[in-house]
């Protein structure tokens, strides 16, 4: 049978795993080899895909891909032989010390003390006064923003979703100015399968960090393990953090930490990066082992009980056949080694291997499957993993099924389930919009307006009494104070925005959706992992562009890019806000949501034109981890909501602040560089006239809006800043409702900002870029169009 057929709460052993490639690669990462056993926790909502446990963590599988998964159920016999994951040692196992806390307590080897891994003084110390770099390096979700936090006290975001971190960040160590620690993405393995995992490894293998912090969580401890074996297969001195030591703890678990530090050969530091314990001394080990250039003390990592020695052997044999171009590349063997074997083309080209000896390895490779039984890729897994479950087997005692787990299943039953997926989603997403737009934004706007329009009128009358000259007044009360004044007031609900968008993301939620979407998402050719940076665009183009990095199909994620731009991005919510106070202040709230409803109804309708046009074929497998639920932290979140504001502000103080001069400057003069009373006189007027045969079909042909949707693409918020500035009168007077539905549409889809452009630019190229932009106008023209028309045959004006 495959994994297709096993039924909701059965637990089977995997026979044999299917597929090619960099994905089956990625399986084998992940834990799913031959000999494990595996549950089927339940369907999604759409029935598919599935979410499975293993290795005590939830997984996501699509159906197809678990009919590529040969299982056996497991009957009642062998299941009384096989310890179920999680469950605790049986009593002979676990001998000695049982006591967790006495564990997590237990001494382990401190600097210079006679401690095994850290030989004081006789290593080769690096020279005084070099700059010493580190690199952090984990998996998905264990911790390590947290932790980079911590170490630097910086303020990067966290979130709780797998590959929040998508771009590297550098930070100097507190306390260590001649520290700088790196936060790489988070990966599971260093095979190259999103680019993100090259990513990482190329920093490791090329940059050359003096030390590399791995962060663990323990809470899943064997597959975090798993990349932790990878890195002491490159050979450059490591520090082990356990992260999440308090959860394991907690819940009746513990950590034989000397036991570890033997089998693995390098110091082993439990730690709470949330609770902020344990990390000082992982800034000791790691700067100690930094400086004295301590590689790993083990080098054989071989469990060689393992399939009668056959990948123990073939692992020995490939070293020393390429013992000399490992060296000449300046890679390191072992890990060369086990990437050769795996048939790992990058690093084989590196090595540059000759024809003989990659016949060679072709038949080590050829040897060890026949003894092994296994194909190399599903052997060398295994052979990792079991070296992993023995090292757990004697220093780690599994906790009993954690108190967050427990949680996260039950919530998961509302948030997940069939019937009530769907719906939760939507409600969750309309209290986001009710209480962002009506509610506590809303009231906050009101009260940043009246501060704004009393300070207005202050200095109005100041300058008055002062006596100022007309233009510098004009220049400061209605350029500055109408300009940035305006977009100002927008200010709590964008960080309103970011605090939901950032509450969803941390605890976990996205992950879900990511889950239960992907059935519909693969409709439109996309994968569920397509809905986080759609998300994250409802908060702003920039991030959402970069979070696509995780993405392992450059299909999917060049099709996710392009979708971005569809999104109601924070910097448009100013626009909506003001035309819909001067014209519609009734039904606001159901045009900003018809707003967002639009956008996302043409990113659809965009996706399945990529989809049959530039973009044909398969979106790829949805392999996906969903993390426990968590807590968001009050600090992140907060540091969060600073972030968005100073990003704000210093948007408004900058961009939008010389627009909103420019605007003022070129409204209050006329061609022949004359102060004129009347700006239909102005420069300005007369450069947008150029625009206005374009624009008029759509109700749009006013220069006052064209010259705001020119400024718009310095940052959206200038649509505002200089609406306020031209329509001296109020825009309730200067617009209809059919200009300001037409105006509304436009600025939805319309080229997104400067910012937006230079992010699709870096990540797709030029020619994309300015695709994005001639596209986005084009579209926006067509819609813009289509509803003024239907406006005007509903007899609007
Ligand atoms: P990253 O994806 O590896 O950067 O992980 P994050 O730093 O974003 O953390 C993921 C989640 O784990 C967040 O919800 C954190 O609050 C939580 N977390 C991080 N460290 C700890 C810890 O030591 N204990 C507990 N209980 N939770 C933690
Ligand atoms: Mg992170």
């Amino acid at each position: 049978m495959t994994l297709r057929d096993a039924d909701i709460g059965q637990t089977v052993r995997i026979e044999k795993v299917g597929g090619s490639g960099a994905l089956r690669q990625h399986f084998l990462d992940m834990g799913v080899i031959p000999g494990t056993e595996i549950t089927l926790v339940q369907y999604a909502p759409m029935g598919d895909p599935m979410e499975l446990r293993l290795h005590g963590y939830e997984l996501t599988l699509r159906l197809e891909d678990a009919a590529q998964i040969e299982v056996c159920p497991l009957s009642g016999k062998i299941q009384a032989q096989v310890r179920k994951q999680g469950e605790p040692l049986p009593e002979k196992e676990s001998s000695g010390d049982t006591n967790p806390k006495a564990m997590f307590a237990s001494e382990h080897p401190g600097l210079g003390e006679g401690g095994k891994f850290h030989p004081k003084g006789s290593g080769d110390p690096l020279p005084k006064g070099t700059t010493i770099k580190m690199a952090l390096v984990g998996n998905q979700n264990s911790g390590k923003t947290t932790l980079f936090n911590r170490l630097t006290g910086s303020n990067q975001h966290v979130g709780n979703f797998p590959g929040v971190t998508v771009d590297r960040k550098d930070g100097t160590i507190i306390g260590h100015p001649d520290c700088v620690i790196t936060d790489l993405p988070g990966i599971y393995s260093m095979s190259p399968y999103s680019s993100e995992e090259i990513v990482s490894r190329n920093f490791v293998l090329d940059e050359k960090p003096h030390a590399v912090i791995n962060i663990v969580d323990v809470t899943n401890i064997e597959r975090n393990l798993y990349l932790t074996y990878q890195l002491l297969e490159m050979d450059i001195p490591v520090v082990v953090a356990l992260n999440m030591m308090d959860e394991l703890t907690a819940n009746g678990g513990g950590v034989d930490v000397n036991e570890m530090e033997k089998l693995l050969g390098v110091p082993v530091v439990p730690i709470s990066a949330a609770k902020n314990e344990g990390i000082e001394e992982l800034v000791e080990h790691a700067v100690h082992i930094a400086y004295y250039r301590e590689k790993p003390e083990n080098r054989d990592l071989c469990d060689k009980q393992h399939k009668n020695g056959a990948v123990h052997r073939c692992m020995h044999s490939i070293e020393h056949l390429i013992e000399d171009h490992a060296e000449k590349a300046g890679l390191p063997l072992r890990f060369s080694a086990s990437k050769a074997a795996e048939g790992d083309q990058l690093i084989i080209e590196r090595l540059g291997l000759e024809k003989n000896e990659l016949e060679t390895i072709e038949h080590i490779v050829k040897q060890t499957e026949a003894e092994s039984g296994l194909d190399i890729n599903a052997a060398v897994a295994d052979m990792r993993f079991s070296f992993i479950f023995n090292l757990c087997g004697s220093s780690v005692i599994k906790p009993r099924e954690s108190r967050e787990h427990l949680r996260s299943r039950r919530i998961d039953r509302i948030l997940t389930g069939k019937y009530t997926a769907i719906p939760f989603f939507i409600l969750i997403m309309l209290l986001i919009s009710f209480l962002t737009f009506n509610v506590i934004g809303a009231f906050l706007q009101g009260l940043i307006e009246l501060g704004v329009g009393t300070l207005t009128t202050l200095v109005d009358d100041a300058l008055t009494a002062a006596n100022v000259n007309e233009v510098i007044h004009g220049l400061i009360v209605g350029g500055i104070f109408e300009g940035v004044g305006s977009v100002l007031s927008f200010l709590p609900i964008i960080v309103t925005m970011f605090f939901f968008l950032s509450i969803l993301e941390d605890s976990g939620y996205i992950a879900r959706v990511a889950f239960f979407m992907d059935k519909l998402l693969r409709k439109i050719g996309l994968s569920g992992r397509s809905i986080v940076p759609m998300l994250i665009g409802f908060g702003c183009s920039v991030p959402a562009v970069m979070a696509t990095r995780t993405m392992p199909s450059e299909r999917d994620r060049k099709m996710t890019i392009l979708l971005t731009p569809f999104m109601s991005c924070s910097a448009k919510m100013p626009i909506y806000g003001f035309v819909i106070d001067a014209l519609f202040p009734d039904i606001g709230w159901l045009i900003y949501i018809g707003l967002y409803f639009l956008g996302i109804v043409l990113a659809i309708l965009a996706a399945l034109l990529y989809k049959s046009t530039a973009f044909k074929g398969e979106a790829v497998p949805f392999v996906m981890e969903l993390p426990n639920y968590r807590l968001p932290g009050v600090k992140n979140v907060l540091h969060l909501m600073w972030d968005k504001a100073k990003d704000f502000l210093q948007r408004a103080f900058t961009v939008i602040l010389i627009a909103s001069l420019a605007v003022w400057f070129l409204q209050s003069f006329d061609l022949s560089m004359k102060l004129t009373a009347d700006t239909g006189n102005s420069i300005l007027a007369a450069a947008a006239g150029i625009l206005a045969p374009i624009m008029a079909p759509l109700g749009l042909g006013d220069w006052q809006i064209l010259v705001a949707l020119v400024t718009g693409f310095m940052a959206k918020e200038s649509v505002v800043s200089t609406l306020e500035i031209l329509y001296t009168g109020g825009a309730a007077a200067a617009m209809t409702s059919l200009t300001a539905l037409s105006l509304l549409v436009f600025s939805l889809i319309y080229t997104p900002c400067v910012a937006a452009i230079a992010a699709i630019k870096r990540e797709l190229g030029g020619k994309w870029a300015a695709f994005v932009v001639v596209w986005q106008c084009a579209v926006a023209w067509l819609i813009a169009f289509i509803v003024h028309f239907i406006g005007i045959m509903l007899g609007g004006v």
